[in-house]
């Protein structure tokens, strides 16, 4: 960016810009605003990111995001937890939580390279379906393919979600509708 030798602004501008999806016209709007228009709304935004970043950790169990060691979901008895949903991050599952109508549990699997087969055969200890809500594309499909394989010898039918999930989209981009019809429609795989 042009310097204008005001460096704390630039900072600010560039911290914005390095967020996913913020642009630099966006970014100085933001930065300007916080320092020029509205210096509360900066203060508590600082707090909110520190509150954030230091209280929020990854659920034990099924990695979603938790301000304890269990997520809500995980702790919460009146879930069905013979049905796992496997997504590739928690903000898939907020996605679907939106939907109201999946009770099952989580487990997310970001890529293959982080799985950690022994946490995920626990994770599964009672499951009697696991259906997979990933965004369809090569790479997912191969990860389908490999989980399936790790928990072949378990007594488990998989499923993935069906129509209404475009090829290469990110499932919150997916409005909540679509993802619910998904959810329903899955297939056995
Ligand atoms: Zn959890």
């Amino acid at each position: 960016m042009k310097k204008y030798k005001i460096e704390a602004f630039e900072n600010l501008v560039s911290a914005f810009q390095e967020l996913p999806s913020i642009g630099k016209k966006s970014a100085i709007r933001m930065a300007y605003n916080i320092v020029m228009e509205d210096s509360f709304a900066g203060m508590k935004l600082a707090h909110a990111i520190e509150e954030g970043v230091n209280n929020i950790q990854r659920c034990k169990k099924c990695h979603n995001m938790s301000e304890d060691e269990l997520c809500f979901i995980c702790s919460d008895e009146f879930r069905d937890t013979s049905t796992l949903c496997i997504v590739q991050s928690a903000k898939d599952i907020i996605t679907i939580e939106e939907s109201g109508q999946y009770k099952g549990i989580y487990y997310i699997v970001t890529q293959l390279s982080d799985l950690d087969e022994y946490h995920l055969r626990d994770a599964v200890k009672g499951v009697e379906e696991v259906i997979f809500a990933f965004p369809p594309s090569l790479a997912t499909d191969t990860m389908i393919l490999y989980i399936e394989d790790k928990l072949a010898n378990k007594e488990i039918c998989f499923s993935k979600i069906a129509q209404g999930v475009p090829t290469g989209v990110e499932l919150d981009n997916i409005d909540v509708v679509s993802l619910t019809r998904a959810m329903e429609s899955r297939v056995k795989i």
